[in-house]
């Protein structure tokens, strides 16, 4: 390659730098079952399996202070970690925790981020092990670094799903964009005039989805009591046909998926319409609301069919039929990924 050329980063995207850097990886570890390309990294200690996995948070790209309180703010990077382990099917168990600051910050402000992740820490049962304090001259960065345990017979990869696997998800979609679309729109409200009051009034539900989203551990627990395990997951950050092209893709399947099973939560569809934007554009790439998006074994579907919170919305394919979306009209179109741009 030419030395003096120069790529600029979205050129490749977020996908494609990852893509790029990991060709360069080598690996050295006996141990090291998994690396770059999945959800966490697996790496094998004996008996079981360890999950590492690791995010970060910066201020401007992944929150915004003057809508998002520093406990809901904590909590979230908790939970966005633990989420990665659930999406390998394992139990998240310690964290570090490094954070850079600004003088912005006060103690107390320090204090109260430090609030919402005890309280994650607390209700995932994980232990803050460690980490990091420094400084920042542009805002907040959190970054979180995940450990936890999967059974060896038990960890379920993106790259597994086979054809005729049942597509499913978890919880319901679109809330968590709906409520960043909310919270936006009343950020520029109220720059445009302080005097306004914010109209949120009766969408708790999508705020909540927004600033204090959840770890599905509990669909990890419910999924091993009806003793099923996935053929392949990942956990929804980025917008459910992305996540579904990332399956189809570690896999080198295609899929179907059926518009009239997508669980859109009713608020996000309403707002979605005051919006002007298409629900089904929202349901698709809204992003951020953390569910877990699995394949399972035909057979095993009598054993989730009455489960309130799985959706069953399609199933795997061959590659050379690609992923498509089967509309309500009838027709068909082409899964498209618009994720989150963060170049
Ligand atoms: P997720 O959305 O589940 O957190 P990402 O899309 O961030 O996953 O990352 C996909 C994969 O690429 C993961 O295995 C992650 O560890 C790896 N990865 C991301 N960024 C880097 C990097 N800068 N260097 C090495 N590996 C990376
Ligand atoms: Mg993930």
């Amino acid at each position: 390659m030419d030395n003096n050329s120069r790529t600029e980063l979205d050129q490749l995207g977020e996908f494609g730098l990852i893509e790029r850097l990991a060709a360069g990886v080598q690996k050295f570890q006996e141990n090291t079952v998994k690396g770059i390309g999945d959800d966490a990294a697996v790496i094998d200690i004996g008996d079981q399996y360890l999950l590492m996995s690791t995010d970060m948070l910066i201020e401007g790209i992944h929150f915004d202070l003057s809508y998002t309180p520093l406990r809901h703010l904590g909590y979230k990077a908790i939970a966005v970690n633990a989420s990665d382990i659930a999406a390998m099917n394992g139990i998240p168990q310690q964290v570090t925790v490094s954070v850079a600051l600004s003088n912005r910050f006060s103690i107390e402000a320090i204090e109260e981020l430090y609030e919402g992740i005890n309280l994650a820490c607390e209700s995932y049962n994980i232990d803050l092990v460690g980490g990091d304090t420094t400084s920042s001259l542009s805002g907040l960065m959190i970054s979180i670094s995940i450990i936890g345990r999967v059974d060896k017979n038990k960890v379920v990869y993106r790259s597994n799903a086979q054809v005729n696997d049942i597509i499913c998800v978890s919880g319901d979609l679109g809330g968590a964009f709906m409520g960043l679309q909310l919270l936006q729109r009343e950020k520029s409200v109220y720059l445009a005039n302080p005097e306004m009051q914010p109209e949120l009034e009766g969408k708790d539900y999508i705020i909540q989805r927004q600033l204090k989203p959840e770890a599905r551990l509990d669909v990890i627990h419910e999924l091993n009591d009806l003793k099923v395990i996935p053929t392949s997951m990942i956990d929804i950050s980025d917008g459910l046909a992305s996540e579904i092209l990332h399956i189809c893709k570690s896999s080198n399947k295609g899929a179907v998926i059926f518009e009239d099973k997508l669980p859109i939560d009713g608020m996000a569809f309403n707002t979605a319409l005051e919006f002007n934007l298409d629900p089904v554009t929202v349901t698709l790439n809204g992003g951020e609301d953390y569910e877990l998006l699995f394949t399972i074994k035909p057979e095993d579907f009598e054993k989730i069919k009455n489960q309130p919170d799985i959706a069953t919305i399609g199933y795997i394919t061959e590659k050379s039929a690609g992923a498509n979306i089967v509309l309500k009209s009838g027709n068909s179109a082409t899964l498209k990924a618009q994720g989150w741009k963060h170049f």
